[in-house]
């Protein structure tokens, strides 16, 4: 035993499509190409939404920071 790569106890013989759930041979993570295409799609989705999640954040603090800014800056 000198493996050096990381062994993780893996039970499961298959896997399951991420879009369909269908059961699916190890090593592949999607039962079609289309299914493929679809998590690819929604992951695209997700980036965006986190993205303008982000954005949102930002312009929040930034709102929240100068309206501090302004009520500290009276004397
Ligand atoms: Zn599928």
């Amino acid at each position: 035993m000198s493996g050096k790569k990381e062994r993780k106890l893996k039970i499961v013989d298959h896997r399951h499509c991420k879009v369909c759930g269908k059961a699916i041979p190890p090593g592949q993570e999607f039962c079609s190409e289309r299914c493929r295409k679809i998590y690819e799609e929604a992951q695209r989705r997700e980036k965006r939404m986190k993205n303008i999640f982000l954005l949102i954040y930002a312009v929040i603090f930034i709102v929240l920071f100068l309206l501090l800014a302004s009520r500290a800056g009276i004397h």
